[in-house]
């Protein structure tokens, strides 16, 4: 058995069940079983496989095909300019939420030794994206998730920035210490009795509790906000995700609190998504 012949036959049990990446899917689970990257896989293909990577490699693309995300299989995934160890207990990155980092160092090019809070801070992608931009930035994130804040230490300590962070296993309500330049949060925002319509890969593998908003879907989005502007500085940036249809609704709520609308940009399918305010 070689890697090639392998990888074919991965490509077509992943088509056969309908997996949209076949080709690309198949690459990365063969390169997870070898311990190289996907470079590896594609110039070595001729290769010789063992009977036993074989076997993992087939177990693998059989939890692929049953929707399992590759991010879960392999454990990885590339968010920014790093790479993020992620769980079942961690949202896996989107492309969208880059908008937030985008932002942040748009509003914060000139600045030094800001404190910036992470609400939900789930891989650490986020905060931990932006301490590697600025080496003068401080972070603190909280998450009422035990098993992620282990996980965003994890990568903090990959990729180098453990010493410039604080992390605090708690519920949004109950956080009340420091004061904060920067405000950052990804709450989960889909409304509970949507969760089930989302694709399969999301519904049934990723965490509810990073995706579940409340009947309304803007539950943790009222406590993000209402927490944000008590822990916020005079003129201090918020910077929020949120659902494709919760603009109006999220304007109303950041008004009330004492925000000022800066932008509401649209993510790359065209629906509004990040949000940049300011405290007055
Ligand atoms: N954007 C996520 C999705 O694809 C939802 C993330 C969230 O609730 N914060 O469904």
């Amino acid at each position: 058995m070689n890697i090639n012949i392998a990888v074919d036959e991965g490509i077509k049990v992943l088509r056969s069940n309908f997996i949209s990446s076949p080709q690309l899917d198949s690459e990365i689970l063969m390169a997870k079983i070898i311990n190289k990257d996907r470079n590896y896989v594609l110039l070595n293909s001729n290769k010789n496989l063992s009977k036993s990577d074989f076997k993992n490699f087939r177990e693998l693309i059989q939890k692929r095909s049953l929707g399992k995300p590759v991010a879960y299989l392999t454990n990885k995934k590339y968010f920014w300019k790093s790479e993020f160890f992620v769980t079942e207990d961690t949202l896996i990155p989107r492309p969208d939420t880059e908008l937030i980092i985008e932002n942040v160092l748009r509003v914060t090019k000139h600045k030094k030794k800001l404190h910036i809070l992470d609400i939900g801070v789930g891989s650490g992608c986020i905060l931990l994206s932006i301490l590697k931009e600025n080496k003068t930035f401080y972070g603190t994130g909280i998450d009422i998730s035990k098993n992620c804040i282990n996980i965003t230490k994890r990568n903090a300590i990959n990729l180098k920035v453990i010493s410039r962070i604080k992390l605090f296993k708690s519920n949004v309500d109950k956080f009340n210490l420091g004061k904060y330049d920067l405000i950052v949060a990804n709450p989960p925002y889909i409304k509970k009795f949507d969760i089930k319509y989302l694709e399969r890969d999301v519904a049934e593998f990723e965490p509810k509790l990073a995706l579940n908003g409340g009947l309304d879907g803007l539950s943790e989005i009222r406590k993000t906000i209402k927490k944000s502007s008590e822990l916020i500085r005079k003129n201090g940036i918020f910077i929020l995700e949120i659902g494709f249809d919760q603009k109006n609704k999220v304007i109303k709520l950041l008004k009330n609190e004492g925000f000022f609308i800066n932008i509401i940009q649209k993510d790359l399918a065209k629906n509004d998504r990040c949000v940049v305010c300011t405290k007055l």
